[in-house]
């Protein structure tokens, strides 16, 4: 691997303030969190921001048919390589996840320059990730990717604000959502995509590694589990005439602890909704609703697990004489990583002497929607306790420095 003496502690600086920068007034909704999403002044200021830094260093600045921006140095359809995150945040966000991203690929295009590399690079940041605006995630890659139909634009995905479609709002800011489809485009010509992201976990923080190589991100099933049981006076009713549907949920909480643990290999399971009905102190529960989330980087293993637990909460139900339904609400396979990218990160990782490990994402990104199409991976960073989507969010851009080196060394390798 070429060495390029990057002088790490100068990129650290400029990602530091460029971050610090855009969580300013200008560019947030909220005086407590960073607040921003698609088609608001203080999203439209964060673009225009980075267009602006982008066009100093040579780059040719668009947007896509309802708001992803692309910046290039080569002429578009020309083989490029794709770095980029999101600058949208949740409503409740801090300073990181996502513009941290965007900062550092920022970074590496800045490097590219510098040091004369001549790398043909293309930074995208995509539109309205974090579901903030319209209550869908991934909402910029997905239409890149064709994940959705023309129905949802124009009427399904609605504004949480107002109740307005995705559409008119599109409309509105000066898009043209009826192009939708031509989205498809932004993605013509990659030969490879890097994302770098905070980990959003403490696995990092943990083990004290700088830097993790994503080779996998989790894909999931959402479900329910309704158990049916027989509503009773709680006084009234002895233990040994009870149908209480919350046994079951006991139940199978602690067996889906019990899966996962055994099936290891990044698998998680959590009961994250409860509802009880009717709820009250005194009253024996007629039915009782719980959901399911499972997920991990090997379809087959996460999914076994999902189809156990199912099973085995109608066992249980029909053990205590009563009934459970399952009902799968959504699944999304993983999305494995390019060996051959993350083989270069790996080397460029291994050339600084940093410690770095190799990991899942437990978390989706719109690197999801990319892999589609494009050999892809990404970069983590720790973030401090793991904490994010909070503004107590914290991450150090050394270590976002450290990424943006990585990733140009990788880039410089695979050309
Ligand atoms: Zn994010």
């Amino acid at each position: 691997m070429a060495a390029i003496a990057v002088d790490r502690e100068r990129s650290a600086a400029l990602i530091g303030r460029d971050i610090e920068h855009l969580s300013g007034a200008a560019y947030t909704r909220s005086t407590e969190a960073i607040r921003r999403y698609a088609y608001t002044p203080e999203y439209r200021n964060t673009l225009d921001w980075f267009a602006h830094e982008l066009e100093s260093i040579g780059f040719t600045v668009t947007e896509d048919a309802v708001g992803t921006m692309v910046a290039r140095n080569r002429p578009p359809g020309e083989p490029s390589f794709g770095v980029g995150s999101h600058c949208d945040s949740n409503r409740n966000g801090g300073k990181y996840d996502g513009t941290m991203g965007v900062v550092t690929a920022l970074e590496v295009c800045r490097l590219n320059v510098e040091h004369d590399l001549g790398l043909p690079l293309q930074l995208i940041s995509f539109l309205e990730e974090e579901g903030s605006g319209f209550g869908q995630m991934l909402l910029g890659s997905r239409i890149i990717a064709q994940r959705v139909g023309e129905d949802d634009l124009r009427d399904r995905f609605r504004a949480v604000d107002d109740g307005r479609s995705f559409w008119e709002h599109a409309e509105a800011a000066g898009y043209e959502p009826a192009r939708w489809r031509e989205c498809a485009a932004v993605l013509d010509g990659l030969t490879g995509w890097i994302e770098m992201h905070i980990e959003q976990a403490r696995v990092l923080q943990d083990t004290e590694n700088r830097i993790g190589l994503v080779d996998a991100i989790a894909g999931y099933v959402h479900a329910d589990v309704v158990v049916y049981g027989r509503g009773d006076h709680a006084g009234a009713t002895p233990m040994d005439l009870r149908l209480d549907p919350t046994l079951v949920l006991a139940e199978t909480a602690i067996e889906l602890e019990r899966l996962a643990r055994a099936a290891g290999r990044g698998t998680v399971g959590t009961i994250g909704e409860v509802e009880v009905d009717p709820g009250l102190i005194n009253a024996i529960a007629s039915s009782v609703r719980f959901s399911l989330d499972i997920r991990g980087p090997l379809d087959e293993v996460y999914r076994g697990v999902a189809a156990e637990i199912a099973a085995f909460a109608q066992r249980a139900a029909e053990e205590r004489g009563m009934r459970a339904d399952y009902a799968e609400r959504q699944a999304l396979p993983a999305t494995p990583m390019d060996d051959r990218i993350v083989g270069a990160l790996e080397a460029a990782a291994a050339t600084t002497g940093e410690p770095y490990r190799r990991m899942h994402s437990g978390a989706a990104h719109d690197t999801m929607c990319v892999a589609d199409r494009v050999p892809t991976a990404m970069v983590f960073v720790p973030c401090v306790d793991g904490i994010s989507h909070h503004p107590a969010e914290d991450a150090d851009p050394a270590d976002a420095a450290l990424a943006a080196e990585i990733i140009l060394l990788a880039i410089a390798s695979l050309q």
